[in-house]
């Protein structure tokens, strides 16, 4: 076992997201909408040393399993973390997290005039046209989006 696995305890059942840029943890957290409130033990370690030069972060979250749309939060916030699914204290299913070809609904237009941010409830659709950049467009007014200023719905 590695040492930065020693930091933060085992869970028996959930998720650990691992591999996360450091000092992007608190943004995923907020993101997913992992707040604690449902009384589930979450554990994070910030600026954890991971090869040489670099730090991450680590998150666990005991009872939540990642769904599909949390995936392509993660994808477009942290894109190389990794998602380790726990059941009974064992790694069950280990995933990368990689972006979709759209992204439906999770995250806001920046254009206060397209008409997914009008009063019409249109939810949002994004075109993802460059996976290495992370660079989306919106499909209903073609804005360019710049996946740092996105904000969730
Ligand atoms: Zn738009």
């Amino acid at each position: 076992m590695q040492e930065s696995e020693l930091i933060v305890r085992r869970i028996k059942e959930g998720t650990v997201i691992d591999h996360v840029d450091g000092g992007k943890g608190l943004k995923v957290l907020d993101a997913l909408g992992i707040d604690g409130k449902d009384g589930s033990l979450i554990t994070i370690a910030l600026n954890v040393p991971s090869g040489k030069y670099k730090k991450k972060d680590i998150i666990k979250v005991e009872n939540r399993f990642l769904k599909d749309d949390d995936t392509n939060k993660l994808a477009v916030i942290a894109p190389s973390a990794t998602v380790n699914i726990i059941k009974d204290y064992k790694l069950v299913e280990k995933r990368r997290v990689s972006l979709p070809n759209e992204i439906e609904r999770i995250f806001r237009c920046s254009n206060p005039d397209c008409v997914t941010n009008s009063s019409e409830h249109i939810e949002s659709v994004m075109d993802v046209i460059d996976k290495e950049g992370r660079v989306l467009r919106c499909r209903y007014c073609s804005r360019i989006l710049d996946v740092n200023q996105l904000k969730y719905r």
